[in-house]
């Protein structure tokens, strides 16, 4: 049986009357087995996969690679036909976006942190198209990664917040051999930024593998990886330690720590996190 591809949003409500326990990936195509691994966590728990794949140009700011942002389509739908998975969402712009957005969702201060520092508008474009699937789609379950750490946090907090009828469940980072996190912005590193591009993790990587956990040593830990990035030529935006539930301030009633990091190789912004353990002091 081949994907259902559905295009336009009446056809897609008709199927879903007919469907239970629906499982839900959002993506913005350029499939790769971190995409995949998320089609994987939903099907434990659903009878039928819907997938989606929309570049949306709210959560671009300017300056970003909306234009550039690597496409590839027909390879997304054979991987799609490959993994079995039941209906693709393919919407184009103007049938999610028919006039100009005038409502949004407002985003909690969490998104004016950490990624949301350095690029404004992107959580709210994020929280406002994912809430649009999530009434298209109305799934039971939608699985997010932890890839985007910050962005899984904000989609939790939004369901509850805003009483979505629907589970979220967090899918763990898939990485290359070396520890790189695979991302559909890879695809723009050189080969020579392509090896480099692991450093990222490893920085993060010497915190959470640290042995001494006081969070004053973590700290020293942290200006460590960045001096040593700075030295490596990464443009760092930011190494940051967060309490792992909801990123807050680390506190004596944090359980996990989760150290996360943006930086840039040439043009290329990638980001990464790593949770750990965190028993006090
Ligand atoms: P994107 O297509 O980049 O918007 O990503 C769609 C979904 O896939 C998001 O929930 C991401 O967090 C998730 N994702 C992207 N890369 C990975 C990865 N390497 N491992 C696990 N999930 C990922």
């Amino acid at each position: 049986m081949s994907v259902k591809i559905f295009e336009s949003i009446e056809e897609l409500r008709a199927w879903r009357l007919g469907v239970k326990k629906l499982g839900f990936v959002a993506t913005m195509g350029n499939l790769h087995a971190g995409h995949l691994s998320l089609i994987d966590t939903v099907k434990e728990r659903a009878e039928t996969v819907i997938v989606s794949i929309f570049v949306n140009p709210l959560q671009f700011g300017e300056g970003e690679d909306l234009s550039s942002y690597p496409r590839t389509l027909e390879e997304d739908i054979a991987k799609l036909e490959a993994y079995k998975v039941d209906a693709l969402f393919l919407p184009r712009e103007e049938i999610l976006y028919p006039r100009e957005q005038s409502f949004f969702v407002k985003v909690p201060d969490l998104a004016g942190q950490l990624c949301g520092k350095f690029r404004p508008g992107h959580f709210e474009g994020v929280a406002t198209v994912v809430s649009k699937l999530f009434n298209i789609i109305e799934p039971d379950f939608a699985s997010f990664g932890e890839k985007d750490y910050q962005q899984l946090q904000i989609i939790k907090a939004m369901v509850k917040d805003l009483n979505f009828n629907l589970k979220i469940i967090s899918s763990p980072t898939i990485r290359e051999e070396k520890g790189l996190a695979l991302s559909s912005r890879n695809t723009y590193l050189s080969p020579a930024e392509k090896k480099k591009a692991v450093e990222l993790y490893l920085a993060l990587k010497k915190i959470a593998d640290s042995k001494d956990k006081r969070l004053l040593n973590l700290k020293k830990l942290v200006s460590v990886a960045k001096e040593d990035l700075f030295k490596k030529s990464w443009k760092l935006d930011y190494i940051e330690l967060r309490d792992a539930d909801f990123l807050g301030e680390i506190s004596d009633k944090t359980k996990k720590i989760v150290v996360l990091g943006a930086a840039s190789l040439g043009k290329v912004r990638l980001i990464d996190n790593i949770s750990f353990d965190y028993k006090g002091e």
